[in-house]
């Protein structure tokens, strides 16, 4: 890349403006210190493992199977080490300055697949279908469950770094009392600006994606600053979902992926578009895989706050998926000033993965 295709810009999150990302491409900001891949194991099953099928016995109580008899393909058990525990009396004790919320809540643990170590991008969409509709159904039941819980949050680790313990491909569920602050930041952003502009920012967010053509020229020089051309950010669509780099993506390879058409809440997508998502996702994943193959990752679910899915949220807030790659350490600078440096332009990084063969 030549110097004049340098990227060096904070860019502001559209959505959640106080997050922000400084663009610097420059050789000087590489390498960051490179995060370690994912040790593979692509072994079916494991003897010793307490997910692969056969070993049921070693896991913590069953909740759900899928499908609800003969062989499963996606297990959800309890956690046997949970974050956020269900005891029903837990003392509060604030005091001072030092306020604290009662640690009350669910931790569940999704066994993906009932082989051991099958890759997401490996999975049939059938059944990355089946668990983003275990995902949604359990929301689901544990919002009925109990009113105090405000947010269910779905997420996956995938690779030690990334925060997986256990090889075996699994996902996570955690109810809180809380909504989680990035997500409150969230609805609060997009609802601000639905005021303003009385569409979502979302919906507008995919349309430039799709659309957005122009030219930004230096105000001294003349010289083209930057181009920003027709589906630059997109790096996978479906007939219901398409998958687009953040243009203030706060990691080199963030990939989120979002309805084409509105909807706040992800508990309303119906069986159909499940299909659609899965094979936008696997399509996304294996795009991923064959540019930053083995790379560690969260993906995870933001969704509009269950007690707001009705209220004025319901047209501002967008439900999506957040995929997080994590191929480089955070460095001081980066956890000193809270400001996420991403060494490789959104714009080259998509035009990469819309390039991969898959
Ligand atoms: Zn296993
Ligand atoms: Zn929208
Ligand atoms: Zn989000």
């Amino acid at each position: 890349m030549s110097e004049a295709n340098e990227v060096r810009e904070i860019r502001i999150n559209p959505i959640v403006p106080s997050e922000s990302v400084l663009v610097a491409t420059a050789r000087s900001m590489r390498p960051k210190k490179a995060e370690a891949l994912a040790p593979r194991d692509t072994r079916k099953h494991v003897e010793t493992c307490p997910f692969c099928r056969g070993n049921e016995d070693r896991t913590p109580p069953q909740i759900l199977t899928y499908p609800a008899s003969g062989d499963w393909h996606i297990r959800i058990v309890e956690n046997l080490y949970p974050v956020l525990g269900d005891e029903r009396n837990q003392p509060n004790f604030s005091f001072g300055l030092q306020q604290t919320i009662d640690g009350y809540g669910r931790h569940e643990v999704i066994i993906d697949h009932f082989e051991h170590g099958t890759a997401v991008h490996d999975m049939s969409t059938d059944h990355l279908s089946m668990l983003f509709g275990a995902y949604r159904d359990r929301m689901a039941q544990i919002f009925a469950s109990d009113a105090r819980l405000k947010y269910v949050l779905v997420f996956k680790n995938f690779g030690p770094a990334a925060g997986a313990s256990i090889p075996h491909t699994h996902s996570q569920v955690i109810a809180m009392p809380v909504v989680p602050e990035n997500v409150q930041n969230e609805v609060n952003n997009s609802h601000e600006y639905f005021h303003k502009h009385h569409h979502c920012i979302f919906c507008a967010l995919i349309d430039e994606a799709l659309t957005f053509e122009a030219t930004i020229y230096d105000r001294n020089s003349g010289e083209v600053r930057r181009k920003i051309d027709v589906g630059q950010y997109v790096v996978e669509r479906g007939e219901k979902f398409i998958a687009i780099k953040p243009f203030a993506s706060r990691f080199e390879w963030e990939v989120h992926i979002l309805p084409l058409s509105h909807q706040a809440d992800f508990l309303a997508i119906n069986d159909t578009d499940l299909a659609d998502l899965a094979a936008v996702l696997k399509r996304t994943m294996a795009r991923l895989e064959a540019v930053i193959g083995g790379a560690q990752y969260n993906y995870f679910l933001h969704s509009v706050p269950h007690d707001e899915h009705t209220g004025e949220h319901a047209a501002s807030y967008h439900w999506h998926l957040e995929i997080c790659p994590r191929t480089s350490i955070p460095t001081g600078f980066e956890l000193g000033s809270g400001l996420f440096v991403n060494t490789i332009s959104p714009e080259a990084a998509a035009a990469q993965l819309r390039a991969a063969t898959i």
